[in-house]
């Protein structure tokens, strides 16, 4: 199959090839055929998949037959979380290049000032997440009985994060006849209620599980103490002559301290968790984008779905708690037919994490062996371990080394919530959308939350 057997317009194709791909991916071969014939959609496909220009791709060619410059948003694709909202519209940038359609990002940590003066001027295409996008219709800030095309993207995500409720109430406001497509990477009962609700006769197409391996990464656990834990991650970041990394931590305090101990031994690396602001996650990101800082450490609401290119490597710091967050994790490496390297760290209280990853995934991760020890690297002044305690020569603890739990600092303690996944949805979550405040932003507005695109 090529992408000129799927009906897209030539200059579409044209910004295809320039974006180097030659082939389409299944779900967009499954998927651009019936979206250009206005079907309703439901794909189940994980990030990683190319499901962003599967629907990407058609809406350009569906929205530049229309009328350009409407003055109410022609289309509305909705994404859980800023940083996936963000990444769709680099794809609308990236593909739409010889188009000219307007898009508004409206997402939280932004002030609504500039993107309300963004939806005045008239937009085709609208990305938003739901709760900055309720706030702003509940002021009277947007009209949608002009968006006769509707994606909601990650509907899995969205119920983990208590959107669904919100995504019901946004439906209503749209015209009752538009089309609309739906991915999800599992059809959980609430995301198939929600479909029959608001799709109408929808094609189903299905690549992979979210379950499924991916032969291009290799996994790996790797044993260690809760207290060895920075001292084999080093060992094992010399060992793999790594590229790019992204190390995962199961809480914001466990990210922020990790980045600045690589930091004091050396290591070009920055952090990403959901406490950052809007403009600093985009910072920390573009650094890593573009080679200032090799290795991301980050939790997983902010990290989700995060496409950069050439990740060579997936650091578990922590073991996930949640098995599908695990596939989401290392999903990050061995993109777009790369290989990658995923290692897990894990101490004895990992067990049943690990086996429900293994359940999940029906593979059984191999032990890298270490060659014997984790090997203690010369500490740099300051550093946190210097206070922890640590094995003596001889294997017993120092003298002046204090148990473990009085080091561990309040905030690390394990009754502590964990940032990530929520196990079920109650209420709706904070307006604001993923796990970061929306109080402290008030800069200008990147570039890229309303822009023409196209020549
Ligand atoms: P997504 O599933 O949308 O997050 O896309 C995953 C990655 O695949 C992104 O880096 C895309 O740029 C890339 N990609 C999308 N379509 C193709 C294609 N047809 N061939 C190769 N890579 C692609």
């Amino acid at each position: 199959m090529k992408f000129a057997d799927l009906g897209l317009s030539d200059e579409l194709l044209r910004a295809v090839t320039e974006s180097g791909y030659d082939e389409p991916t299944a779900i967009q071969a499954g998927a651009i055929p019936s979206v250009l014939m206005m079907r309703d959609m439901i794909g189940i496909a994980q990030t990683g998949t190319g499901k962003t220009a599967s629907f990407v791709l058609p809406m350009i060619d569906i929205l530049a037959h229309g009328r350009t410059r409407a003055l109410m948003p022609r289309s509305l694709i909705l994404e859980p979380t800023r940083e996936l909202a963000a990444q769709v519209a680099e794809n609308f940038e990236k593909y739409g290049k010889y188009h000219k359609l307007s898009m508004a990002l409206l997402i939280g940590g932004v002030q609504m000032g500039d993107q309300v003066k963004a939806l005045e001027k008239g937009v085709d295409v609208l990305i938003a997440t739901p709760g900055r996008l309720m706030d702003l219709f509940e002021r009277g800030k947007i009209l949608l009985t002009g968006c006769n095309l509707l994606v909601i993207d990650e509907a899995d995500r969205m119920l983990d994060m208590g959107f669904i409720p919100d995504i019901e109430n946004i439906c209503t406001k749209l015209p009752a006849n538009r089309q609309t497509l739906l991915f999800s990477a599992t059809m959980p009962p609430p995301i198939k209620k929600l479909a029959d609700k608001f799709l109408s006769n929808p094609k189903t197409i299905e690549v992979a599980r979210p379950a499924s391996r991916n032969e291009n990464i290799e996994q790996f656990v790797v044993k260690t103490s809760e207290r060895g834990k920075r001292d084999t991650l080093r060992s094992l970041i010399e060992a793999e002559s790594i590229g790019t990394a992204i190390i995962f931590c199961n809480r914001k305090t466990t990210v922020r301290e990790l980045a600045k101990s690589l930091q004091r031994y050396g290591y070009k690396a920055g952090e990403i968790h959901g406490d950052m602001d809007q403009s600093s996650r985009i910072a920390e990101l573009d650094r890593f984008k573009n080679g200032t800082i090799n290795i991301l450490v980050a939790s997983d609401v902010a990290a989700r779905g995060l496409d950069v290119k050439g990740v060579s490597h997936v650091f578990n710091f922590d073991a996930p708690w949640h098995p599908d967050d695990y596939v989401h994790r290392i999903g990050r490496t061995g993109r777009a037919g790369a290989k990658g390297r995923a290692f897990t760290l894990i101490t004895p209280s990992d067990d049943e994490a690990i086996d429900n990853i293994q359940k999940l995934t029906g593979y059984q991760i191999p032990v890298h062996d270490m060659g014997g020890a984790e090997r203690e690297t010369t500490r740099p002044v300051g550093d946190r371990e210097e206070r922890e305690p640590r094995k003596s020569a001889r294997g017993g603890r120092s003298r002046s080394a204090k148990p473990a739990s009085e080091e561990r600092s309040g905030s690390e303690k394990r009754t502590r919530k964990p940032e990530g996944r929520k196990p079920a949805p109650a209420a709706p979550r904070s307006r604001d959308d993923d796990d970061g405040p929306d109080d402290g932003w008030n800069g200008p507005m990147p570039d890229f939350l309303s822009v023409g695109f196209g020549s």
